[in-house]
Order: structure tokens, then C-alpha cells, then sequence
């Protein structure tokens, strides 16, 4: 199997102002089903792009050269991500979220379809790593009866006791994501994904941070993503590619 280095975080190559321009045009036309939901959001993406795009793209695309170690500069971007999420929250201008602080509702980690970029599926291997052999096997003996993440499935890492087993590796997905409502999360659950309404159903900075992260992580391209139960199988049972992944080595894209 060819094996490639992960890419570091990377300094922006564009212009502020232009890739703020190119983020809210991107979440808008995945949320936004409408030219009026479009007309309407774009104000308040645009406000907040800007001050996300500068603490992490431009911040830290200046601090990245300080660490060499690729699952820990990740890890450090994914915590960054989560106090710019806390941040956003706390600044009163949205209602608090209905998600508890401390856990006791699972219900996106058993419904939504669990992705992540090799960036992030490196940080989760490098925890994974970390784990007892009763510990990992414990994942591992779940996964065939999950099958992928998503809709009638849950993610692999989500215990008996409805805990996420690496909290604190979780991808940037699990970090951004959060409702106002658990009645809105409850509907999503019943009756599937409303695009129209998605970007009421979050908060408008969200997808704000997901994409700046991505931009940082994997700039210029399409992002690469794996679905988490397939990768979490996939190395739970290969303890050679588990120590490569760890590493910040990953399988070229398409082995991957
Ligand atoms: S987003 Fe919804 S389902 Fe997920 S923890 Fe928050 S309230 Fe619960
Ligand atoms: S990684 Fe953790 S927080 Fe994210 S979906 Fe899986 S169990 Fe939930």
C-alpha cells in the first residue's frame, strides 16, 4: 500500500476577505433550499465569517510551525475549533443550546452519518492507539452490527452508556454541531434531514467553523472524508495500518 505524509495545517493561500466570500457562498448553497433563505442568512454568515476565517485560518495558519507532529497540530486546530464554537455561544446573541453540558442526549451520535477527513481520522487513531486491548476490542466487537454510521445506526464509538469512547478526539462534525432545540432534533430524527430549515435548526456559525477548519486541513481540494464505523474497522483489526495512521501516515486516496 502507498503511503503518503498528511499534509500540515496550511497558512491561507487566499485573501481574507476572499476566502470569507467563498465559505458563506459554500454554506449557502448546501443550507439554503431558497434565493429568499439565501437573501436572508447571508448578512449574518458574512458578519460572522470573518472573525471565525481570522482565528482559524489567519491565526492560526501563522502558528502552525511551532509542532511537527501532525495528529497533535490537528488536535490543537480541533480544540481551537471548539473555544471558537464556545465563543460564538456565548456571545448573546443566540439562544443557548439545548444540548446538556454534560451528555445525556446521544441522539445525533445514533442517527447522523459520522464523517471525518484523514487529518481528523489520524487524531482518532492516534487515541485509539492509546486504548487496552479490552478497551478497542470492546469498539470492534460492536461494528458489524452497526454497519456504517447514520440513520438507523449509530457511531461506533458511542458506548453502552450512550458516551462518546473519545470525546475528546472527536471529529469537528461532533464539536460544531449543536441545537437550540431538542424538539427540532427529535423531528430531524423522524422525519429526515429539511435542508430549507437547516440553517435555523443550527446556528449560523457552525458550518462557518467546519469549513475554515477544512480549509486549514486540506486547502485548495475537495476535502477527503471516511465514514467513521468503516475506518474504525478498518484499523481496529490491522494493527500495522492503526501504528501508520497514528503516526500521520495514511494510505494514498485511494486505498484510503
Ligand atoms: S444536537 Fe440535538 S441530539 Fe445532539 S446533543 Fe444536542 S440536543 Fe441532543
Ligand atoms: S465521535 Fe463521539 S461525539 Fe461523535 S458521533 Fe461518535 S460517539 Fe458521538
Amino acid at each position: 500500500m502507498e503511503k503518503i505524509n498528511i499534509g500540515r495545517p496550511s497558512p491561507m493561500k487566499e485573501l481574507p476577505d476572499e476566502l470569507a466570500a467563498k465559505i458563506v457562498n459554500a454554506v449557502l448553497e448546501e443550507r439554503c433550499a431558497s434565493e429568499e433563505g439565501m437573501r436572508r442568512y447571508r448578512p449574518l454568515l458574512e458578519e460572522r465569517a470573518h472573525r471565525i476565517i481570522a482565528r482559524l485560518v489567519v491565526d492560526s495558519g501563522e502558528d502552525s510551525g511551532s509542532n511537527n507532529d501532525l495528529p497533535v497540530q490537528i488536535h490543537a486546530l480541533l480544540n481551537l475549533a471548539d473555544t471558537t464554537v464556545k465563543d460564538e455561544l456565548n456571545s448573546h446573541r443566540y439562544p443557548k443550546p439545548a444540548c446538556p453540558d454534560n451528555g445525556g442526549c446521544a441522539m445525533c451520535c445514533t442517527h447522523m452519518r459520522i464523517v471525518l477527513s484523514v487529518q481528523e481520522a489520524a487524531v482518532i487513531a492516534r487515541e485509539l492507539l492509546g486504548l487496552t486491548e479490552p478497551e478497542k476490542a470492546q469498539i470492534a466487537h460492536r461494528l458489524p452490527s452497526l454497519g456504517k454510521s447514520g440513520p438507523g445506526s449509530r457511531c461506533g464509538l458511542l458506548d453502552e452508556q450512550g458516551l462518546c469512547t473519545l470525546y475528546a478526539a472527536r471529529p469537528i462534525n461532533c464539536r460544531t454541531y449543536r441545537s437550540c432545540s431538542i424538539t427540532a432534533c427529535e423531528d430531524r430524527v423522524r422525519l429526515g434531514r429539511n435542508a430549507g430549515e437547516e440553517v435555523v435548526f443550527t446556528y449560523p456559525f457552525d458550518d462557518l467553523v467546519r469549513k475554515s477548519f477544512h480549509h486549514m486541513v486540506q486547502p485548495g481540494g475537495t476535502p477527503h472524508f471516511l465514514e467513521m464505523n468503516t475506518f474504525l474497522a478498518s484499523v481496529l483489526h490491522d494493527d500495522e495500518g492503526l501504528a501508520a495512521w497514528a503516526s500521520g501516515e495514511i494510505p494514498a486516496e485511494d486505498d484510503a
